[in-house]
């Protein structure tokens, strides 16, 4: 389980994100909701120390994976434990279908893992994508569809064996039948990980999310079940949005 606790953030003088608190349960989905700029990303980002990669950026509160402090850790262990995958499919561009997904192994264990090849076969078959491209291992990862490519972030992401999985709108820039299938895929991890997705598709949150959490402004306004923040929102601000009257 992932706890976020108190987190406020800044760029600069301009604070976007003040005193969220909120628990993401392992073997769960939680959905982060809100409008643009609510500070949806800039959460996310701080739970794997993302958000310190950028310029101007601060951020205070806890993050606990566990028992253990997220921001005690290295930050590389802190992103290899909590493993993110954005909108656009980034795989490596210049580098084969297997690279994308060894290359995380091989810089965490040094370049003689002699159980490499299995290691990238079980992350790519984790996301669903080995049967498609097992043939095709050495070929560049842009010859893959944009949804391929999504998967193959997301094995890249798994082949480092993290805790928890973030998503930053995953399927936004896919078509509807890659969307089912990246919707699909989250399905199935969820016994294994944790997992938190930021979407502005309110369908698709009613669709893969146990827990919602709606974002307004920097706050977090309001969460529970999807079910519950959904139906019956305590916050007229909630019911506004998940009705659409925003
Ligand atoms: P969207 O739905 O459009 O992705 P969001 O909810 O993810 O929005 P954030 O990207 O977290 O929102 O942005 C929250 C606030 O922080 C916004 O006011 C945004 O302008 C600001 N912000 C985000 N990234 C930066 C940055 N790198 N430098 C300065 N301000 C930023
Ligand atoms: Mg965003």
């Amino acid at each position: 389980a992932l706890a976020a606790i108190d987190l406020s953030a800044s760029f600069g003088t301009h604070k976007v994100l003040h005193h969220v608190s909120l628990q993401m349960p392992a073997n769960c989905v939680t959905a982060i909701i809100g409008p643009p700029g609510s500070g949806k990303s800039t959460f996310i980002r701080c739970l794997n120390r993302l958000h310190e990669t950028v310029p101007r950026a601060t951020m205070s509160g806890t993050v606990l994976l566990g028992d253990e402090d997220v921001y005690r850790m290295d930050a590389i262990t802190a992103r290899q434990k909590i493993g993110m995958v954005f909108a656009q499919p980034n795989p490596f561009p210049t580098m084969s279908i297997f690279e994308n997904v060894a290359m995380g192994i091989q810089l965490r264990d040094g370049k003689r893992q002699t159980y490499l090849s299995e290691e990238v076969e079980r992350a790519l078959v984790i996301a669903n994508l080995w049967s498609e491209v097992k043939d095709r291992l050495k070929e560049s990862s842009s010859k893959l569809s944009a949804g391929q490519q999504q998967r193959l972030c997301i094995a890249r992401a798994l082949a480092l064996q993290p805790a928890v999985l973030l998503m930053d709108e995953p399927a936004s820039v896919l078509d509807p039948f890659s969307t089912l299938r990246i919707e699909e895929l989250i399905d199935e991890l969820k016994d294994r990980y944790t997992i938190v997705i930021v979407t502005h598709n309110l369908q698709q949150a009613a669709r893969v999310a146990d827990r919602t959490a709606f974002f307004l402004a920097g706050e977090m306004i309001e969460q529970g079940t999807t079910t519950e923040l959904f139906t019956t929102p305590n916050d007229k601000r909630t019911e506004d949005y998940v009705t659409g009257r925003f």
